[in-house]
């Protein structure tokens, strides 16, 4: 092995290591193509850690093809491994001569805290290594000269989702989803027999899992490490599941954390819970442990276009970090890639289970993010039925859904409609939207009424698109009167936004307009101003990438380019995010436009990779993203020019991103947005003069705006926010969509 010049590319090395995760095999596709982008060389390490050790054949020189075909699979396809050499000196001396024998001295680790704290490890001892290596004559003074720093970049994959400073890491989102599936057919079962299940998910030192998939699950009642529950848990939780039958459910849910505890540190058996509940409610209660599968299967939306960022982003850290920069770890907060320092950030990850043993519950939390303090509180609130009786003086709240549909509509009604009892409204169901409003179709909607509603895609209570006009005024303003409504609360998209917009506006004619309202923002196009991220579009996303899957399953033993056209009217976000994340090479955007010479450039791209051996080629077109240059059109134009390298299909996607369960993260979302609409509308209902709002989630938090000053944020006639977070992530699409040579 000879050293490389000072002047030869720069070669990094990626890897996974610990407890596998969905989503790893997609931040190393982005670490790796992004690295090539940039003109490096790139070396995966097989089995982690131990293929450092080993060198030889476990440290690959990896192509820009070896990482095809891995965006959606689980686990990850260069194996991870638990090193016990790595952890020692001896094996850390092996790791540096095998990487600095190949001109290695950029590495990117994907794995868990440990793997990270390695990392760091790793980094601060490679001057001396380099040393060592030099004087026992193990590598050359020059070679041990030419690379006096080891270049780093660490991402978390771990589906316990327990880095303190970020929102998610990879896997977590995935692993949600199965828990959340298995609690979907769980309930189905439970609710036919009227029984009680408890269902155990992984989280030794983090809750996350099992709070959030009890609140998109709608469970009943949640343990985990975080919070402890006080003496006497037992009774008061049978108590619970007691009033929740009464109440109207016909099965109850305990989801408990593998790392669950009571307030002595004792740990809380899944069977101890299941036993003490067939003691005490004397009914037959089962357990289900859902294990491994939640690592298992492909991974999410989230966890594929979440995880090409992170691995583009630390491609890019670890290309351009110098010998003085310190070791970080990249993660994402709100819609932001966020640079942590390695070492603090694993020390306060790991003081957390050191908080939790200590007794320490509120430090614990506080060094959660807050949306999980803001679940944990949301899920206590929701899960207590019956706790206020209505009064005849109890503010009447009512909801309406109006535009497009949305999963996660229903999800949203129910939190409202139980979050409101329990806040001592009386809330009102509308029916079919606006216009059902000004029929009058308005009806009180009890904590039992909205039973079941938590994952069922479409809206139960009805939605039409119409945008009420000014004549419908007073039709709408006696139905408010008539029905006393105190305060409405708008789940919905653009239109359902213009609608309340146009209503504020004719406040001063209608005296019924002078009311608290507040758009929550649902739909599938996250085209709405103030927020990153709509309800239904992690959904549709969702819906996208199966499909996109099986459209590229049916090309094997072809050679064919797909044009996928997808929902989003002017709106690129699902064409962008669900091209990333189905591992598209083109994506056309109506932010971008479309145009004859890049067309041009298009075709050539296409015949010269499929002249090269290319095998399948997908591009990805938002469906106004030109009124020229349609789907239809770019099929037959990369036909016509194909010269008989290739076929081509277009695939319109359709209405199934509309319909579906809402995923988890929908669930999740509506449910936090239908507790904060409830704050403002409170908030409001105590005004002298009450405003209508709007709500978005901006990093990670969700705030309220004027909606009067909405119209100064959007682009009307596009019908989007004049800017968009996600466009910042077409260079990463370049990186990972096109080989360089190309
Ligand atoms: P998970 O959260 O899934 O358990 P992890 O990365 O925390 O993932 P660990 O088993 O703690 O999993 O660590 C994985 C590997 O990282 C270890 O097998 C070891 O090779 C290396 N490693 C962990 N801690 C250190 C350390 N302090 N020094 C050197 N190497 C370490």
């Amino acid at each position: 092995m000879t050293d490389t010049a000072a002047a030869s590319p720069a070669r990094l090395a990626v890897l996974t290591s610990g407890g596998d995760a969905q989503g790893m095999n997609a931040a190393v596709r982005g670490v790796a193509r992004t690295a090539m982008s940039r003109g490096a060389e790139v070396f995966a390490v097989y089995e982690g850690y131990q293929g450092l050790v080993d060198g030889g054949d476990a440290i690959r020189r990896f192509a820009w093809g070896d990482a095809g075909n891995i965006l959606g699979r689980g686990g990850t396809s260069i194996g991870t491994f638990r090193s016990k050499e790595f952890r020692t000196r001896q094996g850390r001396l092996k790791a540096a001569k095998n990487l600095v024998e190949r001109g290695i001295d950029r590495l990117v680790v994907i794995g868990g805290d440990g793997s990270l704290t390695g990392l760091d490890a790793f980094r601060a001892e490679w001057p001396g290594l380099m040393d060592e290596l030099a004087d026992a004559g193990l590598i050359s003074p020059e070679m041990a000269a030419a690379h006096p720093a080891l270049m780093i970049a660490g991402l978390v994959g771990s589906i316990d989702n327990d880095l303190v400073g970020t929102d998610t890491t990879i896997g977590a989102d995935s692993a949600l989803h199965r828990i959340v599936d298995a609690i979907d057919a769980i309930t189905a079962t439970a609710a036919s027999h009227q029984r009680c299940f408890v269902i155990e998910v992984m989280g030794r030192h983090c809750g996350y899992l099992a709070l959030m998939s009890a609140i998109a699950g709608g469970a009943d009642y949640v343990l985990i490490p975080e919070l402890p529950p006080a003496d006497g848990w037992e009774e008061q939780m049978c108590a619970e599941l007691r009033r929740g039958r009464a109440a109207g459910r016909r099965e109850s849910i305990v989801v408990v954390a593998e790392g669950a505890q009571d307030r002595t540190g004792e740990p809380i058996t899944s069977e101890y819970v299941r036993a003490t509940i067939s003691r005490i409610n004397g009914e037959d209660a089962r357990l289900t442990n859902l294990g491994h599968v939640q690592r298992g299967g492909k991974p999410s939306a989230y966890d594929r276009w979440a995880s090409t960022w992170l691995g583009y982003s630390a491609a890019l850290e670890a290309l351009t970090a110098g010998p003085a920069t310190e070791g970080v770890v990249l993660g994402i907060r709100g819609s932001e890639i966020v640079r942590l320092p390695l070492a603090e950030a694993v020390a306060r990850t790991r003081r957390v289970p050191e908080l939790i043993a200590a007794g320490d519950y509120d430090a614990a939390m506080g060094l959660r993010n807050e949306d999980f303090t803001d679940m944990a509180r949301i899920f206590t609130e929701l899960t207590h039925p019956n706790r206020v009786t209505t009064k005849e003086d109890s503010p009447r709240v009512a909801i309406l859904h109006a535009g497009g549909l949305a999963p996660g509509m229903n999800t949203a009604a129910r939190a409202a409609v139980r979050l409101g009892i329990a806040r001592g409204h009386t809330m009102l169901g509308v029916r079919n939207g606006f216009t059902g409003l000004l029929r009058g179709a308005v009806d009180e909607l009890g904590w039992e009424d909205v039973e079941g509603w938590t994952g069922v895609g479409g809206a139960e209570l009805g939605l039409r698109r119409d945008v009420p006009g000014v004549e419908q005024f007073y039709a709408i303003s006696r139905a408010l009167e008539d029905h006393r409504v105190d305060a409405l609360m708008v789940i919905g998209g653009w239109n359902a936004y213009q609608a309340a917009h146009l209503m504020q506006g004719e406040a001063d004619r209608y005296p019924a307009f002078r009311i608290p309202i507040v758009c929550v923002p649902a739909t599938i196009d996250n085209n709405l101003p103030g927020s990153d991220e709509t309800i239904g579009a992690d959904s549709a996303l969702n819906e996208i990438v199966d499909d996109i899957d099986r459209i590229k399953q049916s090309a094997a033993a072809t050679t064919r380019c797909f044009v996928v056209e997808t929902m989003g009217r002017h709106c690129g976000y699902l064409a962008l995010m669900g091209g990333l994340a189905g591992g598209a090479e083109r994506i056309y955007l109506d932010e971008d436009g479309i145009g004859l010479d890049q067309l041009n450039q298009d075709v050539r791209w296409l015949r010269d990779s499929f002249g090269r051996g290319r095998r399948l080629f997908l591009a990805v077109r938002s469906e106004r993203a030109s009124e020229s240059y349609t789907t239809d059109f770019l099929g037959r134009l990369f036909e016509g020019e194909s010269h008989g390298l290739y076929d081509v299909r277009t695939n319109i996607i359709g209405h199934v991103q509309q319909g579906g369960e809402p995923s988890p993260a929908d669930r999740l979302l509506a449910t936090r947005m239908a507790a904060a609409a409830l704050d403002v509308l409170a908030r409001e209902l105590g005004a002298d003069e009450p405003t209508a709002r709007y709500l978005g989630l901006r990093g990670g938090r969700i705030e309220d705006h004027p909606l009067a000053h909405m119209t100064e944020y959007v682009n009307s006639v596009k019908r989007r926010p004049r800017t968009q977070w996600w466009m910042e992530l077409r260079p990463v699409v370049a990186a990972v969509g096109r080989e360089p040579s190309s």
